[in-house]
């Protein structure tokens, strides 16, 4: 409980799912924390974050507790009147749970496309992990993520002041 309350944005605090798609508006693509020390060559931080994570969290998937190759994942809150996006945890997930998150770019983009047959996998085989982790049908989750693409689209098209909370120094 308190996990979905902690993190994520405004959408992912008023779902019932455990699991949930969380887009980042087009605006802010690219700016994330990963992507920030990575362009300034401070990669040795973002493996900080990861080993903190490992020390404090355990072996596992934030989110269905499956183990195997984590990947670490910024959780945003959306302040839409003021447009600030705040990064307001780090945790680590399943490279399913990963890409669910991130739908937009596995499904929806030739790029990620490419990579999700390159990797053996399939829409369909996100879409049954995102069933099997929340309990939900098919239709709940097209529904659910309609309205991710909605939200989206309307923060995609403004411009976001970002806040990295505890994350920036
Ligand atoms: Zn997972
Ligand atoms: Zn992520």
């Amino acid at each position: 409980m308190s996990l979905r309350n902690s993190e994520g944005n405004s959408m992912s605090k008023n779902s019932k799912f455990k699991l949930t798609i969380e887009l980042v508006p087009s605006t802010v693509w690219f700016f994330s924390v990963y992507q920030l020390l990575k362009r300034n060559n401070q990669l040795s931080k973002w493996r900080k974050i990861k080993e903190g994570l490992f020390k404090k969290e355990g072996r596992k998937c934030r989110i269905c507790g499956s183990e195997g190759r984590l990947e670490a994942h910024e959780f945003w809150e959306y302040d839409d009147e003021n447009h600030i996006q705040k990064l307001v945890a780090i945790h680590h997930l399943c490279s399913m749970c990963h890409k669910i998150k991130h739908i937009g770019f596995w499904c929806y983009t030739g790029e990620g496309q490419k990579q999700l047959a390159k990797a053996g996998l399939s829409r369909e085989d996100l879409i049954d992990h995102f069933c099997r982790v929340n309990n939900c049908s098919r239709e709940e989750f097209e529904e659910h993520e309609r309205e991710a693409f909605r939200i989206w689209k309307e923060r995609s098209s403004h411009q976001w002041k970002q806040d990295f909370g505890r994350y920036c120094d």
